[in-house]
């Protein structure tokens, strides 16, 4: 069963052709890092105007990728939110044409879905399990007992991780998106040069909170630049990452103890970051959890992971008419 996924919900223009939820024949991402890159973040409308342009070129050259035709698609899987909703309706609109055009089914996928799933695209994944979702928007704690059941067992209540990592890249002047020159600045760094707080919120609670370590941080720099003392950028980003992983690796693992789970899964973005990888696998490891991470190119936004979600869908029953809308929010479960 061949499922053609489309993906807009953010930066990236992306169209996957996986085969049964987990044999990626084409896999085509078409980023607008360099475009929003001048503007220091993503300008919702330029973005929806990109992935316009790029869409359809796409599509061909995924198929022609896959060695496929559009017969051969048995449905169309689409994101449909969380997102932007511009940016969305580019892609939805895309899906809902070659859904009635090639007289096949459509089906409606949640992006933070996608995010988890694309650790089943390249690992033997087992339930129950704990999946921590950090990505641009997101920060979430997941437990999943099946497929497609999500259980929201804590979230963020301000900044996301990535979020988090966006901003004070920014500060610093070191462009976007933050997290990956965040992460190899800190490679460099001392982690244990300036103390950043970790907040943890009241005792059992799996939610998170990213702001107050982000003032922190935007504080240092500002009472540094004060006091004209030279900011040393590989100890700030080394420090602000361990304060970030910290908190996550700890919910993460309390979470999983919590839920009684042997298996543990991070996903997103942020779950590309070297600090976050390393530590979560030695508290694995300690813990004798299993631990499942994306491959690092399925970590940002990609189609396929959108397409693995589509195919469980596809198989439960899930369909979609054209009257299907795109929605900023949308929470898993
Ligand atoms: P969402 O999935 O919540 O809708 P999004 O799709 O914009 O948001 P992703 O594409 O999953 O988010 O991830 C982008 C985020 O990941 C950015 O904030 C980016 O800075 C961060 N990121 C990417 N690589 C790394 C890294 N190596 N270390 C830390 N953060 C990273
Ligand atoms: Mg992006
Ligand atoms: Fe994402």
């Amino acid at each position: 069963c061949k499922v053609l996924a489309v993906e807009t919900s953010c930066d990236e223009t992306a169209i996957a052709i996986v085969e049964n939820g987990k044999r990626v024949l084409a896999n085509k991402v078409l980023s607008q890092i360099e475009i929003h890159k001048v503007f220091g973040g993503v300008v919702p409308e330029v973005a929806s105007r990109h992935h316009l342009e790029g869409i359809l070129p796409l599509v061909e050259e995924a198929l022609e990728e896959a060695n496929c035709t559009l017969d051969e698609i048995e449905c169309i899987a689409v994101t449909n939110g969380p997102g932007l909703v511009g940016a969305l309706l580019v892609g939805v609109s895309v899906a809902k044409s070659l859904a009635y055009g090639l007289n096949k089914p459509l089906v409606p996928v949640n992006h933070l879905a996608g995010h988890i799933y694309a650790c089943f695209l390249d690992n033997p994944v087992e339930f129950p399990l704990v999946a921590l979702i950090v990505s641009g928007g997101h920060t979430d704690l997941i437990y999943m007992d099946k497929h497609l059941s999500f259980e929201i067992m804590g979230q963020t209540r301000d900044d996301a991780a990535g979020e988090a990592f966006d901003k004070i890249a920014r500060a610093m002047g070191l462009g976007y998106p933050g997290g990956p020159v965040v992460d190899k600045r800190a490679q460099k760094g001392d982690a244990s040069a300036i103390g950043f707080p970790r907040v943890f919120l009241e005792k059992g609670s799996f939610d998170f909170s990213f702001s107050g370590l982000k003032s922190a941080v935007l504080n240092f720099l500002h009472n540094s630049e004060q006091r004209q003392e030279a900011i040393n950028v590989d100890d700030v980003c080394a420090s602000f990452q361990q304060a970030v992983v910290d908190v996550l690796v700890d919910k993460t693992i309390e979470c999983a103890k919590f839920k009684g789970v042997d298996n543990v899964i991070i996903a997103g973005g942020v779950s590309a970051n070297s600090g976050l990888r390393k530590s979560i696998e030695k508290r694995c490891n300690e813990e004798g959890l299993n631990l499942f991470r994306p491959s690092l190119s399925l970590c940002t936004d990609n189609a396929a992971m959108i397409a693995t979600v589509g195919y469980y869908l596809y198989k439960a029953g899930v369909r979609a008419d054209l009257e299907l809308n795109a929605y900023a929010s949308m929470p898993l479960g």
